[in-house]
């Protein structure tokens, strides 16, 4: 049975260890507040210490970015660490985030790293606006960014800027990204897996639907070749250049034909929980296959699937469940207002019936629990109607 320690004890190391199982896996899980390794699912079971369970563990791996730089550099030093310390920062640093993007030579949106006012006044004169500022560190679901829409706004955001950085109490010096808003389509993202030996596998991309900056709804149906290629080769370069090994996933926004890369997250995601009753294998089971030196799983697609997150509640109606293929995945979370509580998976035997099945859903769940997910069912109702 081989051991694996996840740096994070959230739903995703949760879902891991729910997948993992059935291979006979060992998952624990590293939460990072109370410095103690815990079990993913009975957190009420502790086993000691990070170093004690370093020891333990035969891989250790990661469910969020935002790891202590010491802690990664411990990990590392075992030899047991994937994907990388310098995957996982970068998916927590925007400015390395950008670097690595420009050196892997994959569009994305124009943008300048700010260090300073000079910095600042230049993002302005030199992007068309409107203008987003985004905290390089520690930024996630929309938290630490600033919208410049008008030139008049530039000291008050300025300002903000500067309070934001001076309160930052990471190790690691506090920066902002300035980008220019690219008017995109839609917004998708290509789950993958890349194994010890290099090999590859993505899912077929899957269209992402925000509300208030959180995501709140994913669609995952087969998409045109032409882009499913082009956000698979955009994966190779990444993964290949950062020799990444596990789940990685890429967000995009959509122009046109043309795919930007919005950021990468080096770890098993939101918007790739639909494969877990949509795909051959679920995400979580792939990235524990690959960094534990196992044959990645297929990515293939069974049905078309839809995902959509609970946010700051803790029940939905039984008639939801009584759904046919409604799966529910609750988090096991304390209620907080727009906290990730959990997750329903819907799914069709085709795009109609899935978006027949989610509009059903729609009209059963608290129109103000699931804001926009009423007009977003009707709307994709429609479009695979006509
Ligand atoms: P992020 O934290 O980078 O994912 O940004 C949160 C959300 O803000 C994205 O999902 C987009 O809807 C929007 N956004 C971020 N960057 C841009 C951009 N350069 N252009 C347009 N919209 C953006």
């Amino acid at each position: 049975m081989k051991k694996v320690l996840v740096l994070g004890a959230g739903q995703l190391a949760r879902m891991m260890d729910l997948a993992g199982s059935p291979l006979n896996l060992d998952v624990k899980a590293f939460d990072v507040r109370t410095n103690q390794v815990v079990h993913p699912v009975a957190p009420i079971h502790v086993y000691g210490d990070l170093e004690n369970g370093i020891k333990e563990a035969d891989v250790i791996t990661a469910e969020f970015e935002h790891v202590q730089h010491d802690t990664l550099a411990i990990c590392e030093a075992s030899g047991k660490l994937l994907p990388t310390s310098t995957a996982i920062k970068t998916g927590g640093d925007r400015r390395l985030e950008k670097a690595l993007l420009e050196e892997c030579g994959v569009a994305n949106a124009k943008h300048k790293i700010i260090e300073s006012k000079a910095d600042f006044d230049q993002a302005i004169a030199t992007l068309d606006l409107p203008i987003i500022f985004k905290s390089a560190l520690e930024g996630y679901d929309g938290k630490g960014q600033w919208r410049l829409k008008d030139a008049a706004q530039a000291d008050d955001i300025w300002a903000d800027i500067e309070d934001f950085i001076a309160q930052s109490k990471s190790s690691v010096p506090q920066g902002v990204v300035a980008e220019q808003m690219v008017p995109f389509d839609r917004e998708v993202s290509l789950v993958g897996v890349r194994g010890r030996d290099g090999q590859t596998a993505v899912y077929p991309l899957t269209e992402n639907h925000h509300a208030g900056g959180i995501l709140s709804v994913s669609v995952a149906v087969e998409s045109r070749q032409e882009l499913q290629a082009q956000a698979a080769e955009v994966f190779d370069k990444i993964t290949n250049k950062l020799n990444y090994v596990g789940v990685l996933a890429i967000e995009f926004f959509q122009v046109g034909d043309q795919l930007l890369v919005n950021e990468i997250a080096p770890r098993v995601h939101n918007s790739g929980h639909w494969t877990q009753q949509g795909a051959d294998t679920c995400q979580f089971e792939n990235h524990l296959r690959a960094v534990c030196g196992l044959p990645l799983g297929s990515t293939a697609m069974v049905r078309p699937t839809a995902m959509v997150n609970i946010l700051g509640e803790d029940s939905v109606p039984n008639e939801a469940l009584a759904l046919p293929s409604l799966a529910i995945h609750w988090y096991d979370k304390e209620k907080r207002a727009g906290r990730k509580m959990g997750h329903l998976n819907i799914n069709g035997k085709d795009e109609l019936e899935l978006a027949q099945r989610l509009n059903q859903l729609a009209n059963i769940l608290d129109a103000d629990a699931f804001p926009d997910l009423r007009e977003f069912a009707a709307n994709f109702l429609n479009k695979v109607s006509s």
